[in-house]
């Protein structure tokens, strides 16, 4: 036995922090689940017998350490150069190396409110202040000269995140107006383009324009493969290769640089299913703010709504009790409205069928 009481050796820092919540993942037969913005669809047939087929005895060695297959064809597809990119073990882990990189325990980490819940547990885990700014009306993004006005933007805050397509509100923001704020900003600022596939336009071209701009991308949402993570940044090869020395040796696993280097050689496959997720987000919409829901324009794979009649706590009970899952936020900012992934045909059906049966009680 020892003489030390497990919680004396804990920092004070680590006893404080709050971690983050994922979405549940419960194990309910027959759940409608459009809590976590997963892709309704599965990987392409390409894909998932590309993994396959590398499961062999293989396993026994270690991956690639810098994934240098995948940042070639990443490379080749976003016209940059393999150095301009880092994969990550998600994009959660590379978001995580950027507030170790980029800013000293108690220099701020900056970002919108609300977005994603992530990047304050991050800013908290490496001891940084957090500077929390409200979006504009109906989740828009504040101008420079607004945030000027305003007083609480920090233009030389270390670093900035921007979730573009906004979460959870599903806005997109245009390019013109992300560059504006970049060239405001003196710090790093990470565009954060987890949904971009379902939007109008995407910011990549702002990463490879400045060298404080980094645009972060996943394979999790927009290409069907959360299970593997797999994530990367494109931006300027200093900050790169800054990344890259914290990086943990063999962070993204062999199977994920399997099923992401699979997962280019086959983009048709899903911008087909972008083109299905986005018609089914327009019939969701339409069927839901038939009943009475307010439902904010989207650019992502979900939609952010306000639920008539009932408080959303309550809607997200009685959705429940009905089998399907939604997300609902706490905050006074998002309490009043729910996150609805968008799902398969079918389960839009599910979802508003069991709307409609409350909308009437
Ligand atoms: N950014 C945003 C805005 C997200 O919603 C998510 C998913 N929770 C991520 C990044 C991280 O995705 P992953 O780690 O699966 O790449």
């Amino acid at each position: 036995m020892s003489r030390f009481k497990g919680k004396s050796r804990i920092r004070p820092l680590v006893r404080a922090l709050t971690a983050y919540v994922p979405g549940e993942q419960p194990k309910i037969r027959g759940l409608v689940k459009l809590n976590t913005n997963e892709n309704p669809y599965p990987p392409s047939p390409k894909v998932l017998a590309a993994i396959k087929a590398a499961v062999d005895g293989r396993l026994r060695r270690y991956p690639n350490p810098t994934a240098d297959a995948l940042r070639g064809k990443l490379a080749k597809l976003h016209h940059c150069r393999p150095d301009n990119i880092i994969v990550g073990n998600g994009s959660d882990e590379l978001l995580a190396l950027a507030t170790r990189a980029f800013v000293e325990p108690g220099e701020t980490v900056q970002f919108f409110n609300p977005s994603y819940s992530l990047y304050p547990v991050l800013a908290e885990i490496h001891g940084a202040r957090v500077n929390a700014v409200p979006l504009a009306k109906e989740f828009g993004l504040p101008t420079a000269p607004d945030l000027r006005r305003n007083g609480a933007w920090d233009f030389s805050a270390p670093l900035t995140f921007v979730t573009t397509p906004s979460a959870p509100s599903g806005r997109g923001y245009g390019t013109a107006e992300l560059e504006e704020l970049c060239r405001a900003q003196n710090g790093v600022v990470i565009l954060d383009e987890a949904y971009v596939d379902f939007a109008r336009e995407n910011a990549m071209a702002l990463a490879l324009k400045y060298p404080h701009v980094i645009v972060s991308r996943t394979f999790s949402k927009a290409y069907s493969l959360c299970f593997q993570r797999v994530g990367y940044f494109v931006g300027d090869a200093e900050l790169i290769a800054a990344l890259q020395k914290l990086r943990d040796s063999y962070n993204v696993n062999g199977l994920g640089q399997v099923g992401a280097l699979a997962t280019l050689a086959d983009l048709p496959y899903y911008r087909k299913n972008f083109q299905r997720i986005i018609a089914a987000r327009q019939r969701l919409s339409e069927g839901l703010r038939a009943l009475g829901f307010g439902v904010l324009p989207s650019e992502t794979n979900f939609i952010f709504v306000r639920p008539p009649k009932i408080p959303a706590e309550a809607w997200l009970e009685k959705l429940r009790e009905r089998r399907i899952l939604v997300r609902w936020f706490r905050a006074p900012e998002t309490r009043d409205f729910l996150r609805i992934t968008v799902g398969t045909e079918a389960q839009v059906r599910a979802l508003l069928k069991a709307a409609r049966q409350i909308a009437r009680m």
